[in-house]
Order: C-alpha cells, then structure tokens, then sequence
C-alpha cells in the first residue's frame, strides 16, 4: 500500500472526515484491521484565512509548497489537498514537488462524467464558486457547464462556511439555505450538484434533498484509496 500525504486543517473539521473515510476505504477493500498509511500536516487556519481574505495568494502558495515538502520528505508517496479552495495553487504545489498530487476536481470530473452530467451546480465558498481555477477545470477538462448560485446565495453560502462549518456549528436555518440554493441550480437545469467545499457534507445530506449531490471529500478520498491500494476504477 502506497502512503498518502494530507495538508489538512482548512478546516480541521473536514480533515476529521478525511481522515476517519480514509482508514474507512482501505477498511472496505481490505478488511480486518487493515488501515490506511497517512502523513498528515495540518495547518493554521486562521493565518490561512486571513491571507486568503486579504488575496494574498502567493504567501498561500509558499505556505502549501513548504508544507506540501514536509510531507513529501517524511515518506508520503501522494498528496490530497483536503480543501477545494486551496487547489487555486495546486500549480505551485504540483511544480515543486516530485510526488503527484491528486487534484480533488479532476476526481470529481471523473465521477460526473461518468455519471453523464452534462450541467452541474457548485456550491463552496466565494473563492471556489468565483474563481475560474476550479470551474475551468471542470469546464474544459471535462465538458461540463458549471452553474453557480446568484450572488446573495453565494455570500450567505460564504459566510456559513467560515463562520459556522468550519468551527463545527451545524444549524437547520443554515441546511434550508443551502437546500434552497440547490433547488434553484437545479430549476435552472443544474442536473445534481457538487460539494465543492470539504465541510458542506457535514451539514447536507443526499437524504435532504432529490438533487443528486457530489460529494467532494468524498469522491477525492475514494480516488486516493483506488490509488494507494492500486485498485483500477
Ligand atoms: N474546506 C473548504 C473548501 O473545501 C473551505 C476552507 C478553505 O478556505 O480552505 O474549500
């Protein structure tokens, strides 16, 4: 079994998840006491915040590489990114290491081509609904319209995100915006919807909703289980 590296702590709530399906996954395959061989560096989240706030992106980008090393040197033979947000400097990352990172949107472009979806919604934070870095990828790797919600929905989806799912406070008023925000992208033809940020399956379930959800945390640890135990999809 391969040894998979984790930059973790954006938040420490998702990395829990992270962690807890990865052990799960090699479980599932293997059986037994069988677990997964992880290296993990969790970072600061408030000083990534805040860089993130500011736009710093180049001192973010200093900050994944260095620690993107850490974990390269200690042995790990692949990297998980656990945050959509922060795959904006997944170049810089993948440029200065020599272990292959496994980009959490192309895992989910397999998955929704192979599910044939041809519209999808995304929902994450303003950064990741925004910004071109994960919707191109989606786009034009995979042929797929990318659908985001109005920008009253994206900022009250924002502000849940940093305020509440990412300091583990899970709310009803918050899940009926949510819900709300994907039963208009799929009024507008969204044929199902990403979780485009690694907290969001904390407080929205496939149960809540008819919309079919995509789940990223989770579609990116089945990807690294499928590749640490070589196991063709
Ligand atoms: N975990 C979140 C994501 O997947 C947001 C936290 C961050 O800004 O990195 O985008």
């Amino acid at each position: 079994m391969k040894t998979i590296g984790l930059l973790g702590g954006m938040s420490w709530e998702s990395t829990v998840s992270y962690y807890r399906a990865l052990n799960e996954g090699v479980k599932a395959a293997r059986g037994g006491l069988h677990s997964a061989r992880i290296i993990l560096n969790s970072l600061e989240f408030a000083e990534i915040e805040t860089l993130q706030s500011k736009g710093d992106w180049q001192a973010l980008a200093d900050i994944l590489v260095e620690a993107g090393l850490s974990v390269e040197r200690a042995g790990a033979d692949g990297l998980l990114i656990c945050t959509n947000t922060m795959h904006k400097v997944a170049p810089e990352v993948q440029a200065a290491l020599s272990i292959p990172l496994l980009h959490i949107a192309d895992a989910t472009g397999e998955v929704l081509k192979s599910a044939g979806i041809r519209q999808i919604g995304l929902l994450g934070t303003r950064y990741t609904m925004e910004q071109p870095f994960y919707r191109d990828r989606i786009e034009q790797q995979f042929g797929i319209d990318v659908l985001v919600p109005d920008l009253a929905e994206r900022d009250a989806i924002h502000r849940i995100i940093f305020e509440e799912l990412c300091q583990g406070v899970i709310s009803d008023a918050s899940r009926s915006v949510f819900l709300d925000a994907i039963s208009a992208l799929a009024g507008r033809g969204a044929q199902g919807v990403i979780l485009g940020c690694t907290e969001i399956a904390l407080l929205v379930k496939p149960s809540d909703t008819d919309v079919p959800l995509f789940d990223t945390t989770q579609i990116h640890v089945d990807q690294a289980v499928r590749w640490v135990l070589d196991i063709a999809r």
